[in-house]
């Protein structure tokens, strides 16, 4: 619930802007997020952390001596996009390479990782290591399918740790994936948190009970149990964490983190009780901290996190930081005796401006077949009618993602289809489809954030390229450009039919379209007949459990409710079919 009024569209903004005032000499706001207001010593590695907003201190609370170098900021709950990890990346570089680390979501690894081939692409060596500490979120021995929550801190520090000492980005790399390997947290929620401007939580907790196995980002726990006390809940927390102790270890670090609404007091009395079951255990803490480390907006919860040491480990941890959120150890001496220019080894290429910004470059108008610009106008009119369905929907979409997601599909689909639209206009008239399209795709990928948001750009993107390149664009045409995009959503998202994702609505849809046109019908026959295959297989999807996504972890509450993505694009095509019908 958020109290202080604001423009709930300005939450995001609002926040990072008084947090930058009031931490001025210790960070600088960019485009996208915020960087150490020194710049890195030339050559060192830069420690970059990111992902959904509403989780303060994490990100932008991290960044600093001994931690990160700068933080990628999305919207509340919605993972960055890759312009902004662009942008944050170009800020902190110092010629050392860029270390991106961030807790396991579909929607960040998609963004970030696209980030990561651009910066390659441009000389600059990026390295990905993905936090996957949440034990309750996949079991073990699927450790590299677990989603990231309140260990990421531990994975900050020692990666932070390490490459303020100077060590490169191979070595930061190695420490980094130890940390996580070494990393599990457990947590447990007791009240749903509320999206700013929303009025009601995106899940609630039956009077007296827990849900064990909490989310970060308003998803549910796995379970519900009765209420414990507080030796009770220190065991329960503590026994997942404890079954994968690794063999031989003696020391771990301990965090205790509320997750938004619970007292410090709470959380030194669960502490005390966890810290009684490690000495019986043998197991040495070191340095713990008991507070907010990684919140979920106004969420009551709380977790336990261990990393278990070694040597190396021990030391990075021990080792001093100063950001405004976690401070350690002796200060640090000022690294602000560099240079304000980072030293790069060869001249770099310009950075492509992505998003709505970028211009798509209408080509000259002789060049445009008027075929082209005829369908670039009737796409500016589709998306401009998918735009106002999806407006009417947005809250339908948002309730069924916050069955067992996280509530942001309506906002997020919004956002994109409303960006890609403007951008769409504002290619001119002169331009083409293609140039409509890969316009309204950047912009989609830019403004939306999320999984959706980086599918249904890359989607567009790919629709685009394949009409571009067609001869002419006949019901054939589109049916091959339909192809390429689903293609295209499926080798980025990796998902395979069945998953319960967007692809369940998409590949019927290209199938029923793809046969209507093979049997001569035109282009509005062949959208009816993909509509109504969409639609029913849309609804199919409440049957199915998810293997991907956000919803993953939760996949037994999703049963019987449809898949919000694949209930998104039906929106879509009906938008687009009626639309037509009335041309
Ligand atoms: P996020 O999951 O990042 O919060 P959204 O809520 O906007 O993003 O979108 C969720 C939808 O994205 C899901 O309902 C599903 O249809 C789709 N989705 C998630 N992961 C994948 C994937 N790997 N491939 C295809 N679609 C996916
Ligand atoms: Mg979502």
């Amino acid at each position: 619930m958020t109290r202080i009024v604001t423009d709930a569209d300005r939450f995001v903004p609002d926040a990072l802007r008084g947090f930058a005032l009031a931490h001025a000499e210790e960070v600088r706001l960019v485009d996208g997020g915020v960087v150490r207001a020194q710049p890195l010593a030339p050559g060192r590695t830069a420690v970059l952390i990111g992902g959904g907003s509403g989780h303060y201190p994490a990100f932008a609370g991290y960044v600093g001596q001994g931690m990160a170098a700068g933080a990628v900021c999305g919207n509340v709950f919605t993972s960055p996009s890759t312009g902004q990890a662009l942008r944050v990346a170009e800020a902190a570089d110092a010629g050392g390479g860029i270390l991106f680390t961030f807790g396991q979501y579909a929607g960040d690894v998609l963004h970030f990782g696209e980030a990561q081939r651009r910066l390659r692409e441009r000389g600059i060596d990026t390295r990905t290591v993905l936090i996957t500490d949440d034990v309750a979120s996949a079991p073990a021995g699927e450790e590299d399918r677990r989603r990231g929550i309140a260990g990421i801190v531990c994975v900050f520090h020692v990666a932070g740790a390490a490459a303020e000492r100077g060590d490169g980005i191979d070595e930061v790399e190695r420490l980094a994936r130890r940390a996580n390997e070494r990393t599990r947290t457990h947590g447990v929620a007791f009240a749903g948190c509320t999206l700013p401007g929303a009025d009601h939580p995106l899940f609630e907790v039956p009077e007296g009970s827990m849900s064990v196995g909490l989310g970060i980002h308003g998803e549910p726990g796995v379970r519900d149990e009765p209420l414990q006390d507080a030796a009770q809940l220190a065991q329960t927390l503590l026994g997942p964490l404890l079954a994968e102790r690794p063999d031989g270890a003696d020391r771990a670090v301990v965090l205790v983190n509320g997750l938004g609404t619970v007292k410090y007091e709470d959380l030194f009395a669960l502490f005390g009780h966890v810290s009684d079951l490690l000495a019986q255990q043998g197991v040495a803490v070191v340095e713990p901290v008991c507070g907010e480390l990684v919140t979920s907006l106004d969420m009551s919860g709380v977790s336990l996190t261990t990393m278990w040491l070694d040597d190396e480990l021990e030391a990075l941890w021990r080792a001093a930081a100063a950001a405004p959120a976690f401070r350690k150890g002796a200060p640090l001496p000022p690294s602000s005796t560099v240079a304000a220019e980072p030293v790069a080894s060869e001249p770099r290429p310009a950075a492509p401006e992505p998003g709505p910004a970028s211009d798509p470059g209408p080509p000259a108008p002789a060049v445009v077949p008027a075929e082209s610009r005829v369908a670039a106008a009737v796409a500016l009119r589709l998306f401009a009618a998918a735009r106002d369905a999806i407006d009417a929907e947005s809250g339908r979409l948002g309730d069924l993602d916050a069955i067992a997601g996280d509530g942001d599909h309506g906002v997020g689909m919004l956002r994109g289809i409303a960006a890609a639209t403007a951008a769409a206009d504002g290619a001119g008239d002169a331009a083409g489809i293609e140039a409509v399209l890969e316009a309204a795709a950047d912009a989609w990928a830019e403004t939306a954030g999320g999984t959706s948001g980086a599918l249904w750009g890359a989607g567009l993107q790919a629709l685009g390229a394949s009409l571009g390149a067609a001869g002419s664009l006949g019901p054939a045409a589109l049916a091959a450009a339909i192809r390429a995009a689903r293609e295209r959503v499926q080798s980025l998202g990796g998902a395979e039919l069945g998953d319960k994702t967007m692809l369940d609505a998409i590949v019927p849809f290209e199938v029923a379209f793809a046969d209507a046109v093979d049997a001569g019908h035109d282009v509005r026959d062949a959208l009816a007949a993909g509509a109504v295959a969409a639609r029913a297989a849309a609804d199919a999807t409440a049957a199915l459990s998810p293997r991907l996504g956000r919803a993953r972890p939760l996949a037994a509450r999703s049963i019987g409710h449809p898949d919000p993505g694949a209930v998104s694009f039906t929106v879509v095509i009906d938008a687009v079919e009626r639309r037509l019908g009335e041309d």
